[in-house]
Parts: structure tokens; sequence; C-alpha cells
């Protein structure tokens, strides 16, 4: 099994260790020749304006636009989320449009900019997930194609999934749990 993380910008290091640790091949991927041949593809978190730029900038979008909808899993953590997703609510980013979500950039107020909190992700077992939320976005809205895998107490959505599409709010990949990455891997294999 061959994935991809998308190495442009951001926290794409902890994602490739991560991967790693569960023993798949993993290729950094900057070029539109390295998008060839992969299983699926990670698009981490960063800064969604300047990811999309650089996606813009090495021809990346439209090719991955249309692996997303030729059925390669992708998985995107925060501003990966955020590039999935088919509308942002406050912002000029060009996303990629693939996922039908909107979503809202940096939804928490300054006092809450960045926090931890324990989710429960049932999808990854009864056992809490740590969420760590960097200037994280939310989902606003979602069809109903979309299932929702993990709301915060006040009920907002913060992960998601769409056939072969899954996305985070926060970062599992800076944690030192690899449930979420197994339970991508099994979406690769066609186990989920
Ligand atoms: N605030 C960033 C953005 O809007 C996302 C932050 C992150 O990926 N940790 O792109």
């Amino acid at each position: 099994m061959r994935i991809g993380v998308l190495a442009s910008q951001g926290a794409f290091v902890e994602h490739i260790a991560m991967l790693r640790q569960l023993e798949v091949e993993v290729l950094p991927v900057r070029l539109l020749q390295e998008l060839r041949g992969l299983d699926g593809l990670i698009i981490p978190g960063g800064e969604s304006t300047s990811i999309s730029k650089l996606m813009l900038d090495y021809n990346l979008i439209s090719e991955i636009r249309n692996l997303a909808k030729n059925g390669l899993p992708i998985f995107g953590t925060c501003a990966g989320m955020i590039l999935l997703a088919n509308k942002i609510s406050d912002s000029g980013v060009e996303p990629l449009r693939v996922m039908d979500i909107t979503v809202r950039r940096n939804a928490f107020g300054r006092q809450k900019d960045s926090f931890e909190t324990e989710l429960s992700i049932p999808v990854l077992g009864e056992k809490l997930f740590l969420g760590v939320f960097i200037r994280a976005p939310i989902i606003v809205r979602a069809n109903s194609e979309v299932e929702i895998l993990a709301k915060l107490a006040d009920s907002t959505s913060v992960a998601a999934r769409q056939g072969k599409l899954l996305a985070s709010a926060f970062h599992p990949e800076l944690t030192d749990d690899l449930r979420f990455h197994r339970y991508f891997l099994d979406i690769v294999a066609g186990n989920q």
C-alpha cells in the first residue's frame, strides 16, 4: 500500500512518521508526477491559503480533484479538511470542492485558538480520542451523504467521512494514537 502525503506546507512530517509506524509505503508529494500510483493521499494541516496557492502553482488542483472523483481515498486534517470542502464560508481560499461539506476557518475565538479535548469517535472504538485543535475549522453544513464522525460537546461537527474521503478539524498526527490513521488505511484497503 502506497500513501502520499502532500508536502507543500504544514504538518506533513508528523503524518509521514505516523504512517511509517503503521508500516505502509509513504511518499511525500510536491510534484504532479508524484501523485501517480498512489493508493491514498493525506492533505495535512498548515495554512490552507498557502497550501492552496502551492497546489495551484504546482498544477496539483485539477489532478487531485480528478483522482478524488475517481475514488482515490483522501484524508484531510485541519487545513486539509478546509481544502477538501465544497465551500468555505468565510474566505477566498480555492478548495478542491470534492466533499459535500461547508467549513468555517478559524472557527474558535481567540481564547480557544488552540485547545485539546477528548472526543467520542464511535468508528474508532469506545476509547476517547484526543482532539488537538489548532486554529481549527469546523463543519457548518454537510449534505446527507456525509457521515459525521465526531462532534464537540456543543454539537459542533469536527470530523466526517463521505465515501473514501475523510476529514478532521483536529490533528490526529500530533497524538500518539494511531487509530484515525489506521481507520483511513482500512478505507484505502476497502475494509471500511
Ligand atoms: N487556520 C488554518 C487555516 O485556516 C488551519 C490551521 C491548521 O491546519 N492547524 O488554514
